[in-house]
């Protein structure tokens, strides 16, 4: 039974349910010695065009107001639990030339993690949606955002690092070519050369199109985590993902970690270094 967990969201992203304190409180109940919060981070104003924004969602992520707000939150929630740990973070974006941005929100922060949902193409400054705009280039492309935002120095933990498999070349999930292994490699090669966890995604099998069978999960893909296990000295973790506190319960954690022991793949706890 899994007794800590990093990636955290709440209602501040207007896509999950709850308060700080409820995803607190379920955790606490469940014996749980730590839990991170970490909503779906402020994104930069200005950083791209209106379409973009909107095609992003961006106008759900919490504003930086609200982000004092909810930091208050959590402070509240450690003084009344004070038997576990709860820490503070935020899942956040990389759009370059924003560091400042982000070194003003990591400043507050005891961990930051890095969920590249989308990012800028370096070529046409255009900003790709990792779900639906993934191809033999731009696979290349989302590793180039990765390894930046990694070197920044910003982030603690790579939450979901095979979201670029979720519609690569379209809609069939048994897609995995050579340069699919090879940005895995890369990301494997980063996360070990940065002692940067890779986070196997509890919440990523809902988008199965059948749950019960490994090979139609879209993340984690089992031909990603194939790859990493290779790699022995690779920290990887387990992340709910949780947008609501019923997934504390779900069934799927225990799937991934069956993924996981199936691959000889070690799940290691994530250490928060502050
Ligand atoms: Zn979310
Ligand atoms: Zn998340």
């Amino acid at each position: 039974m899994l007794k800590y967990n990093y990636h955290t969201h709440m209602k501040y992203c207007n896509h999950a349910k709850g308060d700080v304190i409820d995803y607190v409180k379920e955790a606490h109940s469940l014996g749980y010695i730590e839990l991170g919060m970490s909503d779906h981070a402020p994104i930069p104003l200005n950083s791209m065009t209106k379409e973009e924004w909107e095609h992003n969602y961006c106008s759900e992520n919490m504003t930086l107001e609200i982000f004092e707000k909810y930091l208050d939150e959590i402070e509240d929630a450690q003084e009344k639990f004070k038997d576990m740990k709860v820490f503070k973070g935020l899942e956040s974006e990389y759009l370059e030339d924003h560091n400042i941005w982000y070194q003003n929100l990591r400043n507050k922060l005891d961990y930051m993690i890095l969920g590249l949902h989308f990012f800028k193409d370096p070529d046409t400054g255009k900003v790709l949606d990792t779900y639906q705009d993934m191809n033999n280039k731009t696979i290349y492309k989302y590793y180039q955002n990765m390894e930046n935002a990694i070197k920044s120095g910003l982030f603690d933990y790579i939450a979901h690092p095979d979201l670029f498999l979720f519609k690569y070349n379209g809609n069939d999930v048994s897609i995995f070519d050579k340069d699919c292994e090879i940005v895995t490699r890369k990301i494997c090669e980063l996360s070990l050369k940065y002692d940067i966890p890779l986070e196997m995604n509890v919440n990523g099998i809902r988008f199965a199109t059948d749950m019960n069978d490994i090979n139609k999960w879209r993340y984690p893909n089992i031909k990603f985590w194939n790859i990493a296990s290779e790699y022995k000295n690779l920290k990887v973790v387990i992340g709910l993902d949780a947008h609501d506190v019923s997934l504390f319960h779900s069934e799927n954690i225990e799937k991934v970690m069956n993924l996981a022991k199936s691959l000889g793949i070690n799940i290691t706890k994530f250490e928060v270094k502050k």
